[in-house]
């Protein structure tokens, strides 16, 4: 698998998950939400598995910044600072608005029919207040390898995750652990 994927779904969260798909300034290079298709994929292939009708230009510009505001809260959170006014001030506009209607499709949960964008968001955000607004906020973690940004919530039991994927930084870390026993233990040749 190439790295990263297009979409990371990795951080056990839809709204951490939401948060990792590019950014403004250096993170503009991860940009995943170019056109309005982009962002109809992201929620289908997310945890959400939902299928949008429609997307336009202007909910891009929306998702973006509905991103910031909990890309933010997320770096304060894990610097156990005050959530930045104007990330509240977002997450409270978005969900103030109706978010999406669950649906049943005989027995598996569904969204009722013709979900918008405007919905999806407003029900990413009380994700995100769910989470910053409660203790769960204490296991949101950064995955330990110091080149890698990557966010998760740790739902396993000890609470002992550090890697954002075991396939990619876990096993990198073992290799260059390995790495440096072997130097360790091979003596430098000198002539
Ligand atoms: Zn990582």
């Amino acid at each position: 698998m190439t790295w990263p994927p297009r979409f990371l779904f990795l951080s056990n969260r839809a709204s951490i998950d939401f948060a990792q798909t590019g950014g403004e300034g250096k993170w503009a290079k991860w940009e995943r939400w170019h056109e309005p298709t982009d962002l109809r994929d992201w929620f289908r292939e997310s945890s959400l598995a939902l299928e949008l009708d429609t997307a336009r230009p202007a909910d891009v510009v929306a998702a973006r910044q509905l991103r910031a505001a909990i890309w933010n809260a997320a770096q304060a959170t894990l610097r156990g600072r005050k959530l930045p006014a104007k990330s509240v001030t977002e997450l409270r506009a978005r969900a103030a608005r109706p978010d999406l209607v669950p649906d049943l499709r005989g027995d598996e949960r569904a969204w009722a029919p013709g979900a918008t964008v405007r919905q999806a968001l407003s029900s990413i955000a009380r994700d995100a207040i769910d989470l910053f607004g409660s203790a769960v906020r204490e296991r949101l973690r950064e995955c330990e390898n110091p080149s890698c940004p990557l966010l998760f919530v740790d739902t396993s039991r000890p609470g002992k995750r550090a890697w954002c994927t075991m396939a990619r930084c876990g096993n990198l870390q073992k290799t260059s652990r390995y790495r440096a026993n072997l130097k360790a233990a091979t003596p430098s040749r000198r002539r």
